[in-house]
Protein backbone atom coordinates (compact mmCIF):
# COMPACT_ATOMS: atom_id res chain seq x y z
CA UNK A 1 0.00 0.00 0.00
CA UNK A 2 1.11 3.67 -0.63
CA UNK A 3 0.40 6.53 1.65
CA UNK A 4 0.45 10.08 0.32
CA UNK A 5 1.42 13.19 1.89
CA UNK A 6 0.95 16.36 0.30
CA UNK A 7 0.34 19.99 2.07
CA UNK A 8 1.72 23.46 1.62
CA UNK A 9 4.65 24.78 3.63
CA UNK A 10 4.32 25.01 7.16
CA UNK A 11 1.02 22.97 7.69
CA UNK A 12 3.07 20.54 9.96
CA UNK A 13 3.12 18.02 7.48
CA UNK A 14 6.57 16.32 8.26
CA UNK A 15 6.17 16.22 12.16
CA UNK A 16 3.04 14.38 11.34
CA UNK A 17 4.77 11.95 8.42
CA UNK A 18 7.66 11.38 11.39
CA UNK A 19 4.99 10.70 14.18
CA UNK A 20 3.77 7.72 11.54
CA UNK A 21 7.17 6.41 10.56
CA UNK A 22 7.90 6.57 14.38
CA UNK A 23 4.61 4.38 15.59
CA UNK A 24 4.30 2.44 12.34
CA UNK A 25 6.93 -0.06 12.07
CA UNK A 26 5.23 -1.61 8.62
CA UNK A 27 5.91 1.42 6.76
CA UNK A 28 9.09 3.17 5.70
CA UNK A 29 9.58 6.74 3.99
CA UNK A 30 10.31 6.99 0.30
CA UNK A 31 13.76 8.53 0.07
CA UNK A 32 13.78 11.58 -3.00
CA UNK A 33 16.18 12.71 -4.66
CA UNK A 34 17.04 16.21 -5.03
CA UNK A 35 19.48 18.67 -6.59
CA UNK A 36 19.45 21.28 -4.03
CA UNK A 37 22.26 21.10 -1.06
CA UNK A 38 21.40 19.22 2.58
CA UNK A 39 20.31 21.61 5.20
CA UNK A 40 22.02 21.27 8.55
CA UNK A 41 22.48 17.79 9.69
CA UNK A 42 20.86 16.38 6.59
CA UNK A 43 22.69 13.11 5.53
CA UNK A 44 22.59 11.35 2.29
CA UNK A 45 20.73 8.63 1.63
CA UNK A 46 18.98 9.49 4.97
CA UNK A 47 16.41 12.86 3.94
CA UNK A 48 17.60 12.73 0.27
CA UNK A 49 19.77 11.38 -2.36
CA UNK A 50 21.49 14.61 -2.99
CA UNK A 51 22.75 14.65 -6.66
CA UNK A 52 23.90 16.69 -8.86
CA UNK A 53 21.56 18.29 -11.72
CA UNK A 54 23.74 16.64 -14.55
CA UNK A 55 23.32 13.30 -13.19
CA UNK A 56 19.35 13.83 -11.90
CA UNK A 57 18.74 15.41 -15.71
CA UNK A 58 20.67 12.06 -16.98
CA UNK A 59 18.09 9.63 -14.54
CA UNK A 60 14.89 12.06 -16.30
CA UNK A 61 16.29 10.51 -19.83
CA UNK A 62 16.90 7.00 -18.53
CA UNK A 63 13.11 7.17 -17.07
CA UNK A 64 14.61 6.38 -13.47
CA UNK A 65 12.21 8.08 -11.91
CA UNK A 66 8.80 7.39 -10.66
CA UNK A 67 7.59 11.06 -10.94
CA UNK A 68 9.54 13.97 -10.47
CA UNK A 69 9.45 17.81 -10.15
CA UNK A 70 11.00 21.19 -10.01
CA UNK A 71 9.00 22.13 -7.33
CA UNK A 72 11.55 25.49 -6.44
CA UNK A 73 12.70 27.44 -9.87
CA UNK A 74 15.75 25.33 -10.41
CA UNK A 75 15.73 22.89 -7.32
CA UNK A 76 14.54 19.14 -8.53
CA UNK A 77 13.10 16.72 -6.32
CA UNK A 78 11.80 13.02 -7.68
CA UNK A 79 11.02 9.78 -6.90
CA UNK A 80 13.36 7.06 -7.96
CA UNK A 81 11.74 3.68 -9.32
CA UNK A 82 15.08 1.99 -7.48
CA UNK A 83 13.46 3.18 -3.93
CA UNK A 84 9.75 1.46 -4.54
CA UNK A 85 11.57 -1.84 -5.32
CA UNK A 86 13.57 -1.20 -2.10
CA UNK A 87 10.50 -0.38 0.18
CA UNK A 88 8.49 -3.43 -1.51
CA UNK A 89 11.20 -5.77 -1.17
CA UNK A 90 11.44 -4.98 2.33
CA UNK A 91 7.72 -5.98 2.96
CA UNK A 92 6.62 -2.56 3.61
CA UNK A 93 4.14 0.42 2.86
CA UNK A 94 5.48 3.04 1.12
CA UNK A 95 5.28 6.57 2.84
CA UNK A 96 5.54 9.67 0.15
CA UNK A 97 6.07 12.93 1.64
CA UNK A 98 5.99 15.20 -1.34
CA UNK A 99 4.78 18.50 -2.66
CA UNK A 100 0.76 18.74 -3.99
CA UNK A 101 1.25 18.53 -7.85
CA UNK A 102 3.47 15.16 -7.35
CA UNK A 103 1.00 14.15 -4.66
CA UNK A 104 -1.62 14.69 -7.07
CA UNK A 105 0.29 12.16 -9.86
CA UNK A 106 1.29 9.60 -7.81
CA UNK A 107 -2.02 8.91 -6.40
CA UNK A 108 -3.44 9.23 -10.39
CA UNK A 109 -0.45 6.42 -10.75
CA UNK A 110 -1.00 4.01 -8.50
CA UNK A 111 -5.55 4.25 -7.50
CA UNK A 112 -6.66 2.15 -5.13
CA UNK A 113 -3.56 1.21 -3.59
CA UNK A 114 -2.44 4.82 -2.40
CA UNK A 115 -4.30 7.04 -0.22
CA UNK A 116 -3.32 10.44 -0.87
CA UNK A 117 -3.68 12.81 2.78
CA UNK A 118 -3.71 16.00 2.11
CA UNK A 119 -2.76 17.82 5.26
CA UNK A 120 -4.34 21.67 5.51
CA UNK A 121 -3.38 24.41 8.28
CA UNK A 122 -6.55 25.56 9.76
CA UNK A 123 -6.23 29.22 7.77
CA UNK A 124 -3.97 31.14 5.74
CA UNK A 125 -3.96 33.08 8.44
CA UNK A 126 -2.61 30.61 10.58
CA UNK A 127 -0.39 29.80 8.33
CA UNK A 128 0.76 33.29 8.45
CA UNK A 129 1.41 33.29 11.79
CA UNK A 130 3.15 29.97 11.87
CA UNK A 131 5.74 30.53 9.39
CA UNK A 132 6.69 34.16 11.21
CA UNK A 133 6.91 32.37 14.45
CA UNK A 134 9.49 30.05 12.90
CA UNK A 135 11.42 33.00 11.92
CA UNK A 136 13.38 31.23 9.62
CA UNK A 137 11.90 33.58 6.43
CA UNK A 138 12.31 36.88 6.04
CA UNK A 139 8.45 38.66 5.41
CA UNK A 140 8.56 38.79 1.40
CA UNK A 141 9.90 34.64 1.53
CA UNK A 142 6.76 34.63 4.08
CA UNK A 143 4.30 36.45 1.41
CA UNK A 144 5.88 33.88 -1.76
CA UNK A 145 5.03 30.93 0.32
CA UNK A 146 1.10 32.23 1.26
CA UNK A 147 0.58 32.66 -1.98
CA UNK A 148 1.77 29.44 -3.22
CA UNK A 149 -0.69 28.01 -0.16
CA UNK A 150 -3.56 29.81 -1.29
CA UNK A 151 -2.67 27.56 -4.84
CA UNK A 152 -1.93 24.50 -3.23
CA UNK A 153 -4.91 24.36 -1.33
CA UNK A 154 -7.12 24.77 -4.67
CA UNK A 155 -5.98 21.10 -5.11
CA UNK A 156 -6.97 19.90 -1.81
CA UNK A 157 -10.22 18.37 -3.08
CA UNK A 158 -8.55 16.08 -5.27
CA UNK A 159 -6.92 13.94 -2.47
CA UNK A 160 -8.96 11.14 -0.73
CA UNK A 161 -9.01 12.94 2.36
CA UNK A 162 -8.33 16.04 3.98
CA UNK A 163 -6.61 16.75 7.69
CA UNK A 164 -6.62 20.17 8.94
CA UNK A 165 -3.54 20.56 11.13
CA UNK A 166 -4.99 23.22 14.01
CA UNK A 167 -4.51 20.59 16.93
CA UNK A 168 -1.55 18.84 16.53
CA UNK A 169 -2.39 16.06 18.88
CA UNK A 170 -5.70 15.80 17.81
CA UNK A 171 -4.30 15.57 13.66
CA UNK A 172 -2.12 13.00 15.15
CA UNK A 173 -4.99 10.92 16.17
CA UNK A 174 -6.90 11.31 12.96
CA UNK A 175 -4.18 10.48 10.71
CA UNK A 176 -3.50 7.21 13.19
CA UNK A 177 -7.35 6.19 12.57
CA UNK A 178 -7.30 6.88 8.85
CA UNK A 179 -4.35 5.39 8.63
CA UNK A 180 -5.33 1.83 9.86
CA UNK A 181 -8.75 1.58 8.21
CA UNK A 182 -6.85 2.28 4.83
CA UNK A 183 -4.31 -0.58 5.69
CA UNK A 184 -6.85 -2.78 6.45
P1 LIG B 1 12.42 20.57 1.21
O1 LIG B 1 13.41 21.19 0.30
O2 LIG B 1 11.85 21.57 2.19
O3 LIG B 1 12.93 19.32 1.88
O4 LIG B 1 11.18 20.08 0.32
C1 LIG B 1 10.47 20.97 -0.46
C2 LIG B 1 9.23 20.31 -1.00
O5 LIG B 1 9.56 19.28 -1.96
C3 LIG B 1 8.37 19.61 0.06
O6 LIG B 1 6.99 19.94 -0.17
C4 LIG B 1 8.60 18.16 -0.22
O7 LIG B 1 7.49 17.38 0.20
C5 LIG B 1 8.75 18.17 -1.72
N1 LIG B 1 9.38 16.93 -2.24
C6 LIG B 1 10.32 16.16 -1.65
N2 LIG B 1 10.61 15.10 -2.42
C7 LIG B 1 9.82 15.17 -3.52
C8 LIG B 1 9.64 14.32 -4.67
O8 LIG B 1 10.28 13.29 -4.83
N3 LIG B 1 8.74 14.74 -5.58
C9 LIG B 1 8.00 15.88 -5.42
N4 LIG B 1 7.12 16.17 -6.37
N5 LIG B 1 8.14 16.69 -4.36
C10 LIG B 1 9.03 16.34 -3.41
Amino acid sequence: MILIFSAPSGSGKSTLVQHLLETRQDMELSISATTRAPRGQEQDGREYYFISQDRFEQLIREDAFVEWQQVYKGTYYGTLRSEIERIERAGHHVVFDIDVKGGINVKRMFGDRARAIFIAPPSIDALRQRLTGRGTDSPEKIEERLAKAEIEMADAPLFDTILVNDDLATAKRELDKEVAAFIK
